[in-house]
């Protein structure tokens, strides 16, 4: 019987691992499918956590968290979460082996994922030059032409960097403004090798047997349509909440969600059933920062303690 469970080892639950082991509790489990670290370990580069003056990449920033949390005592377990029930005081937490574990209290930090964009060819040609992720395949196309979708603050700042490898890099904003931060906007406004392509959609990544070869788009305007040539498509129109393991046998979730599936905490990280937390880029409004998610996850260990006291 653990006394917390966490689901998930991004910031959030390796923060909360931290606080809670360093808090007193002494059976604390974090259930992370893969390696620690969570989503910000794909960042080229990260320059807005406080303290961090250099910037790092941010696989370098998430390099020494679990040593600190795993000095006080937190336990990894590296599985896959399927489902959270609720028995009476008691959770039972479905694990991708087979195996079933209960826990007085449970935090859920699993984050989000790429969302996709919904353009012909993405599924078909994912991993063949599709991908959403700028660190893992730009040096595949070191001087080569590649094509980004998105204005987020994840296009613009992966755009950036994949133009420090490739020749050519296109950005395909279906808007005539960037949602991303105007800092990071005019940082590659200065990129010569960037090509703007503002107002487009994109209708179909289009390849042959060798993979992707570029990217059909139109102009809002006036309707017209070309081909962008380009030997990958880097695709980062947002991200989808992870909350699967909430899901109940009937299809209801254990908790109170939102319409887009993030889960509804109050201040303490309290979801609507006792004992059970969520913290970081699953919660409702979520500013989606690994600080901010790191503050939501010491936040819900140190509830986690009050609980249980
Ligand atoms: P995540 O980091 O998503 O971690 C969740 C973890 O849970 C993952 O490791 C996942 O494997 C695991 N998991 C999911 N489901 C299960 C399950 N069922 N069972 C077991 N484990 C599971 N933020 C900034 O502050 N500055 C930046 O410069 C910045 N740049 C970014 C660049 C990119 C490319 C991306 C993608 C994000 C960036 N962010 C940045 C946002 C930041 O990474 C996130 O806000 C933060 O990582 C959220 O932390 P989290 O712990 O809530 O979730
Ligand atoms: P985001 O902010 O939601 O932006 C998604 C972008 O993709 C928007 O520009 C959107 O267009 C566009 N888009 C959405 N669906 C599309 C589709 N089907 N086809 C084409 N374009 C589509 O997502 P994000 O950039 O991944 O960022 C997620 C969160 O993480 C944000 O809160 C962000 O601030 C944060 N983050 C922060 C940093 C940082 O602090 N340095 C870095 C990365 C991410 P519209 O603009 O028209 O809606």
């Amino acid at each position: 019987m653990l006394d917390f469970a966490i689901i998930g080892g991004g910031p959030a639950g390796l923060t909360a691992g931290l606080y809670s082991t360093r808090g007193g509790l002494q059976n604390v489990t974090m259930f992370e499918k893969g390696l620690p670290g969570g989503q910000i370990t794909q960042s080229s580069e990260i320059e807005n956590y406080p303290g961090q003056i250099e910037i790092v990449t941010g696989m370098e920033l998430m390099d020494k968290w679990p040593e600190q949390c795993q000095r006080f005592g937190l336990k990894h377990d590296m599985n896959e979460v399927k489902q959270v029930t609720k028995n009476g005081d008691i959770f039972s937490i479905k694990l991708g082996n087979g195996d079933i574990v209960e826990s007085k209290t449970v935090l859920m930090a699993t984050g989000s994922v790429p969302k996709a964009a919904n353009i012909k060819g993405e599924g078909e040609f994912f991993g063949r030059g599709v991908s959403t992720c700028a660190t893992c395949d730009g040096f595949f196309y070191k001087n080569k032409d590649v094509i980004v979708i998105g204005g987020g603050d994840t296009a613009v700042e992966e755009a950036i960097f994949l133009a420090n490898i490739c020749k050519t890099v296109y950005i395909v904003h279906r808007r005539d403004a960037f949602r991303a931060s105007p800092h990071e906007v005019a940082k590659m406004d200065k990129l010569d090798n960037i090509v703007q392509i503002m107002n487009h959609t994109s209708e179909e990544i289009i390849g042959d047997n060798s993979g992707v070869i570029g990217l059909r788009v139109k102009d809002k305007n006036t309707g017209e349509e070309r081909t962008l040539d380009g030997l990958a498509t880097f695709i980062f129109v947002g991200r989808d909440v992870l909350n699967e393991p909430l899901k109940q046998d009937d299809g209801s979730f254990l908790c109170e969600t939102n319409e887009a599936g993030e889960v509804i905490v109050d201040l303490s990280m309290r979801t609507s059933v006792p004992g059970l937390f969520a913290a970081g880029d699953i919660r409702i409004e979520a500013p989606k920062q690994v600080v901010c998610a790191a503050g939501d996850g010491s936040i819900a260990g140190i509830q986690a303690i009050s609980y249980l006291q």
